[in-house]
């Protein structure tokens, strides 16, 4: 199994439980879209699985290892085949994208060649490549702070790309695009994962767009998970439920269709 998670709980160092006796299993090649409420322990879910936090109470296996009785030295090689894409991605705003991009390979790489390729980047070839899949080639050597937002994101999706990981970790991925990017860049994302087999978990506010590109969607509310359902499963009831008291009311993205649902990936 790629996860595979018992019992796990992760408090936050004020003591606040993110996460609550989560059980979860996921099969190498699973594209999973993870949903619910904000606050519900999305992010937090996120982190653990990519080594960012340990948890407080459970077991925790990501891509067959025990992280946390690692040696960091491991654990370093372990993130190195985990790739965490941002909902804002901490670029530094002077660095080029063809820098951003090469980055997502400095775990890969040893010291000295992280640090040439800060001085020269080592594979613009490469760096051109992923962005042109993301329409952004002509950005290679802008600095970061001269994007948008959504071109941001799309960076760091792109240095995720590069940086060809085994499990690939999304937090609210394209919240800063339009709808119709945020569609197409989504099915980019899962293309890419079902090509090269990786293992997507993806999460996503809008629930149109985790119904319409994933599989199985698992609804997490106060650090539970309340289901784990394949997409055609779930269910306007459930939807409710998953969203229920929202202090804002529900966004108009929980209205599940009436009809099927056919998951495009
Ligand atoms: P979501 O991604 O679903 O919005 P989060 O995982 O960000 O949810 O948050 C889950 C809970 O943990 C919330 O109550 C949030 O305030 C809290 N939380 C998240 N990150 C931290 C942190 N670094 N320190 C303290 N509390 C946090």
């Amino acid at each position: 199994m790629t996860l595979r998670l018992s019992g796990v709980t992760l408090r936050h160092a004020n003591g606040t439980e993110a996460l609550r006796g989560v059980d979860l299993g996921l099969q190498p090649g699973e594209q999973v879209a993870i949903i619910g409420p904000s606050g519900a322990g999305k992010s937090s879910l996120l982190n653990l699985l990519a080594t960012a936090l340990p948890p407080t109470g459970g077991t925790l296996q990501v891509l067959g290892e025990a992280p946390w009785q690692l040696s960091s030295r491991q654990r370093q090689r372990l993130r190195a085949r985990i790739g965490l894409i941002h909902q804002a991605p901490p670029l530094p705003p002077r660095q080029r994208v063809v820098t951003a991009v090469l980055a997502g390979k400095l775990g890969q790489w040893g010291l000295g060649k992280s640090l040439l390729n800060l001085l020269y980047p080592l594979d613009i070839a490469g760096a051109r490549q992923v962005l042109a899949r993301l329409d952004l080639a002509d950005k290679l050597f802008e600095r970061c702070q001269q994007l948008s937002g959504g071109q941001l994101q799309r960076v760091g999706i792109a240095r995720a790309l590069y940086q060809a990981p085994e499990l690939l970790l999304a937090d609210e991925p394209v919240s800063a695009m339009d709808p119709r990017l945020a569609d197409h860049t989504l099915g980019l994302l899962c293309r890419h994962a079902l090509e090269h087999k990786v293992t997507l978990v993806v999460s996503l506010h809008a629930v149109e767009l985790a119904l319409a590109h994933f599989a199985r969607i698992i609804g997490v509310r106060e650090g539970r998970i309340l289901f784990d359902l394949p997409a055609a499963a779930v269910d306007r009831a459930q939807l409710d439920a998953l969203y229920a008291n929202e202090q804002l009311g529900a966004p108009p993205s929980v209205q599940a269709p009436d009809g099927v649902w056919t998951p495009r990936c």
